[in-house]
């Protein structure tokens, strides 16, 4: 990278005419920071350029934020619509399996118990009469 010189505060182009003629770094329309202040604030084309540059600024903000709170949205978004994705592709099927084990062990659980009881003698299936035995 160049070194940085330091320049003398003359102003150029819509600035002509102004600085104090100090060495500076920082140059806007070829005046230091001081004499740009006063140049904008106190001459009246100083004046239109620091209302443009403010409009400017302001607007830019804004179109910023927007621009921020449109991706901070689309997260939002994104973040809800993988939750409820990863709710169907992941959760659903393995609570539907879930559910069906249970069934299934409940289901083998009572047929194990009525076998049990069939054997003992507990209860006794319909027979052909259509009575207990
Ligand atoms: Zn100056």
């Amino acid at each position: 990278m160049k070194p940085i010189k330091k320049k003398k505060c003359k102003g150029i182009g819509i600035a002509k005419g102004n600085g104090c003629g100090e060495l500076t770094y920082k140059r806007t329309y070829g005046l230091c920071q001081k004499c740009n202040r006063i140049w904008a604030t106190e001459t009246d084309v100083g004046m239109i350029w620091l209302k443009k540059q403010t409009a400017y600024k302001m607007k830019r903000n804004e179109k910023e934020e927007k621009k921020q709170n449109r991706s901070e949205h689309n997260k939002m978004k994104i973040d809800v619509m993988s939750a409820d994705k990863y709710r169907s592709i992941y959760v659903q099927p393995l609570i539907n399996k879930i559910a069906d084990l249970l069934i299934m062990e409940i289901l083998v659980l009572l047929l194990a118990t009525l076998k049990v009881k069939w054997q003992v003698g507990i209860i006794h299936p319909l027979g052909q009469t259509g009575q207990y035995v």
